[in-house]
């Protein structure tokens, strides 16, 4: 496979080759780095109106397509893992895949390699380690991957719910020579069912090297996303834990306190009920862990739940103080007719 990082040059432009290919399975195209011709053999071309096979645009686009695929190592292959992997494969990248459990079938059916053993994993040398473990157990799984087996550029990613931990994370775990982004598909198995078009994925540049090839790389990351419709959202990972707080950890607390009810279907649900319904369905069917590490590692949720228990004390209040209300009033009035004032 052609991966970004092996590509004998940066930023390649495509120069057309004027002569008619005398080896069909030599490529058409030479790639020449910020103008300098690293071309062996043919001579240089100097005019872009030199006649040009007939094939010329689709080789070219079929070329720039295969330079765009990335040896991806997925790193915690479990319920949003291998959701993520599904689309990865439908776009062509290479799959590495190295979870705590055996998960080889399901890495099998994507087209993945797995590989119980993360040494042998790194010696693959993929492009791209994503970190997919729960939250929880993050940190216990960075520190077990040999980094010393990967190669210098690697770009590192992660997609935890949560933003400002992992950053830290890798900013103290990972070696200055590796690329860092922190990313978070703001949608899950349940919610994407349909497809990713317009869902929010959120990502912040946390260290990426100034160099053509590795920032090509993390764009052809990113592409993943664009390509499948997704709202991309640039975002500083304090930024999102903060917003992330009062929507995600809101929704899943909400969804997970109507779970303690145990609601059921009844012959008359209104439409706000089904959505309740819902609701518990999307929320309940993502792992404990994953609720417990939104809270844990999310400094803006404590404050969330004291505001929700706030909330709810109020609305109490104001029930209550309306119902002494009408009481008071009604003992007031039953006194003054049997004394007859
Ligand atoms: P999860 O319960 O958060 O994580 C399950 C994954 O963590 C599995 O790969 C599991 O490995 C691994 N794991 C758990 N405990 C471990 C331990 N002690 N040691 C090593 N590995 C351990 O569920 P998830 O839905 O798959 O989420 C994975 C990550 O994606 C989380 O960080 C989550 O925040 C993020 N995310 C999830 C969603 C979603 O909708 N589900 C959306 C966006 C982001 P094994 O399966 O091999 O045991």
């Amino acid at each position: 496979m052609l991966s970004s990082s092996s590509l004998p040059c940066r930023t390649p432009s495509l120069v057309p080759n004027p002569n008619p290919n005398p080896n069909p399975n030599r490529s058409l195209l030479l790639l020449r780095p910020h103008g300098r011709c690293c071309r062996r053999g043919a001579p240089p071309v100097l005019a872009m109106d030199a006649a040009q096979p007939f094939d010329f645009e689709s080789r070219a686009s079929d070329l720039l397509e295969r330079q765009s695929k990335l040896k991806i190592a997925i790193v915690g292959f479990g319920n949003f893992g291998q959701f993520l992997a599904r689309t990865f494969a439908r776009q062509g990248h290479t799959l590495l895949a190295h979870s705590r459990s055996d998960h080889s079938a399901a890495a099998a059916s994507v087209g993945a390699a797995f590989f119980r053993d993360p040494h042998d994993l790194c010696e693959c040398h993929p492009d791209v380690v994503l970190l997919a473990t729960s939250i929880l157990s993050a940190e216990r799984v960075l520190r077990s991957l040999p980094l010393q087996r990967l190669r210098r550029s690697t770009l590192f990613v992660d997609v935890l719910s949560v933003k400002e931990f992992p950053k830290n994370l890798f900013l103290q775990l990972l070696p200055p020579h590796f690329d860092i982004l922190c990313t978070h598909p703001m949608f899950g198995p349940e919610s994407a069912k349909d497809g990713w078009a317009g869902l929010p994925f959120v990502y912040d540049k946390v260290r990426l090297a100034d160099a053509d090839d590795r920032l090509d790389r993390c764009a052809n990351f990113l592409d993943i996303f664009s390509r499948e419709g997704c709202r991309m959202v640039e975002m500083p990972c304090g930024e999102h834990d903060e917003i992330a707080a009062g929507i995600q950890f809101l929704t899943h607390t909400v969804g997970r306190v109507l779970a303690k009810l145990d609601l059921k279907p009844t012959p008359i649900d209104t439409k706000g009920y089904e959505m309740l319904l819902k609701l518990v369905e999307n929320t309940c069917s993502d792992s404990f862990d994953l609720y417990n590490g939104l809270f844990m590692y999310n400094k803006n949720s404590t404050e969330l739940l004291e505001r929700l228990d706030v909330a709810f004390d109020s609305l109490k209040k104001e029930l209550f103080g309306r119902l002494h209300d009408r009481l008071r009033k009604q003992l007031f009035e039953s006194s003054q007719s049997l004394t007859g004032s």
